[in-house]
């Protein structure tokens, strides 16, 4: 079997301008980087934002295992069906962190024939975005530091500064570190931290922002620090927000490639999942509509994770109105929610699988809260067997849910066919009511108790006497009518990465709140949550290399 950078690199690809021919898109309205990548032009933004939007499609999935359950390349096997059938589909992805590319994780850029190429550019430094989004990450902390050393006029407590320097490495000896060691002249020495760049506030900020004045107008509202008499800092007071929107002037901008079968993507912006809202632009979202008839979006971890966020804080702050959601589900990961340890989840084992298909019966009824019809796929792995295929299918129609077999992996675009007439005949036939799950002016205790007991399934919700004291503090500043971004373990609908299948019976524990004033979501925080990964023992990047010719090997 080939590896997904084997079937990428023998693709062959078309120049970008003959992608964007098929949106009709000129030439002129695209900012080229090399031959197969491109940024969307403002001018082409102002050129479609009047028509009518398309229908926006979610892609998201069942609880996750360790292994990733296909959410990209179902996504992207779906619109090359769709174009297959003469549809005009266009994708809006995330862009991928170049750091993990060097862990354990698998790239981001789909697998098998449902890929976006070219992967290796994608996976590593792309249009440069990611380092844009350093840079004036870095710069605000330089600018902060500076503003102490200088004399701290603003009075800002060394002890309070909440801003954190950024990297897009997972490096674990930065996590916490003392800067300004030295003399009088090196800075004012503190404890300081580095997050992982798609964990910085910026990405969160690009990705919700509408244009460069809504972007400013949010980095400018971002605080940095609390001063001595406890009052926020902002971007704004330390007069960063101009130099930081001029370094994020091309990296507002989408980026648009190819998938294998040649078909527009447009992949910008990837914010985490757990401390952020895990979803692609807002400006990609929204450019994908006006250019196509179907617009395909995935969010980050499992339903109850991103398709949340999707709904209560991308679709709900950018106005966006879904049409229908694609559900994934994998037999393995269904089994190692029934128990099966990972080793084991190539066996036959259709008991487990009864076991644990409670995981997408709770997903099933959470999307629908939302009133937005949904539409079950089953990623087909080999070592699926038809017993266990069917038991998932009927198990579907039972609770009145479309389902299809998808085997875009395997085939690319022809194997999503099935998946793809589902989806069209759900746009065509079911009428989406789309709503939040709770309303602006709700506490936001009360907000993060809704989310806890109707989507995760708890009993109620613990807090810290620090989250309880922040929380007050927060609506105290003015921002409780904003949504709230839970922090919790992907592998499980609780906040217990060991607590599989449908866990019920259990309360959240809240452990920790901030507000991201410039996204404008306050993040709740439950269990252990890491914001700058490690490298394991034999890292991914010992197998990376690159030959004489320029042609990168290893990247899985
Ligand atoms: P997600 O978006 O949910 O994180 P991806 O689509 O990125 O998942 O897929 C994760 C990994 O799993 C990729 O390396 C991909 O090649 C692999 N994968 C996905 N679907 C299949 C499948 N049907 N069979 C085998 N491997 C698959
Ligand atoms: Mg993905």
């Amino acid at each position: 079997m080939k590896s997904d950078i084997e079937i990428a690199q023998e693709a062959e690809l078309v120049h970008i301008k003959e992608v964007a021919e098929k949106l009709g898109i000129n030439e002129d309205e695209l900012e080229f980087y090399g031959k197969y990548k491109a940024k969307i032009s403002d001018e082409l933004w102002e050129s479609v934002k009047d028509r009518e939007d398309g229908k926006l499609v979610l892609v998201t999935a069942i609880n996750p295992t360790p292994a990733g359950e296909g959410k990209t390349t179902t996504s992207i096997g779906l619109g090359e069906a769709m174009a297959l059938l003469g549809k005009k589909a266009v994708l809006a992805l995330r862009e991928p962190s170049l750091g993990p590319c060097f862990g354990i994780k698998g790239g981001a850029a789909g697998g098998g024939y449902a890929q976006v190429v070219p992967m290796e550019d994608l996976n590593l430094h792309f249009t440069g975005d990611f380092h844009a989004i350093t840079s004036a990450n870095n710069l605000l902390a330089a600018l902060l530091d500076n503003h102490i050393q200088q004399g701290n006029q603003l009075g800002i407590d060394p002890r309070q500064v909440v801003w954190k320097r950024c990297m897009d490495m997972n490096d674990r000896a930065l996590r916490n570190i003392v800067i300004g060691l030295g003399s009088k002249m090196d800075g004012m020495v503190r404890e300081d931290h580095f997050i992982i760049t798609v964990a910085s506030e910026i990405m969160a900020v690009l990705c919700l922002a509408d244009n460069m004045e809504d972007l400013k107008r949010r980095l400018g509202r971002i605080i940095v620090a609390y001063s001595f008499d406890g009052n926020p800092i902002t971007a704004d007071d330390l007069h960063a927000t101009g130099s930081m929107a001029a370094l994020l002037k091309d990296a507002i901008k989408p980026n648009l490639i190819q998938t294998l079968e040649h078909n527009p993507a447009i992949v910008h912006g990837g914010p985490f999942a757990n401390i952020a809202h895990g979803c692609n632009s807002v400006r990609a979202t929204k450019t994908a509509l006006k250019l196509g008839d179907i617009a395909i979006t995935e969010a980050g971890f499992g339903a109850d994770l991103g398709a949340e966020k999707f709904f209560d804080i991308k679709c709900r702050k950018a106005g966006l109105k879904p049409d229908a959601v694609v559900l994934v589900a994998t037999i393995r990961a269904l089994k190692y929610n029934g128990g099966v340890p990972k080793a084991d989840l190539a066996k036959d084992d259709l008991e487990s699988l009864k076991k644990g298909i409670v995981n997408l019966e709770k997903h099933i009824e959470n999307l629908q809260k939302f009133g937005v019809p949904v539409v079950v796929t089953l990623n087909s792995f080999v070592t699926d067997t038809k017993e266990e295929i069917a038991f998932v299918e009927n198990f579907c129609k039972e609770r009145n849910c479309e389902f299809a077999l998808s085997e875009v992996w395997e085939k690319g675009g022809e194997g999503g066919i099935e998946l793809a007439k589902k989806v069209l005949d759900t746009l065509e036939h079911k009428e989406a009511h789309f709503k939040p799950l709770y309303e602006d002016e709700m506490s936001l205790m009360d907000k993060i108790k809704t989310i806890a007991t109707e989507i995760y399934g708890a009993d109620d919700v613990t807090y810290s006497k620090a989250a309880l004291k922040e929380l007050k503090h927060i609506e105290e500043m003015g921002m409780g009518n904003f949504p709230v971004c839970m922090a919790k373990t992907q592998y499980s609908l609780s906040d217990d990465a060991s607590k599989l299948g449908r866990p019920t019976g259990f309360t959240v524990n809240v452990r920790e709140v901030y507000v991201s004033a410039g996204a404008g979501f306050v993040v709740a925080i439950t269990g252990s949550i890491m914001t700058m990964p490690g490298l394991p023992k034999v890292p991914a990047a010992n197998n990376i290399d690159v030959t004489n010719d320029g042609v990168i090997t290893g990247l899985f």
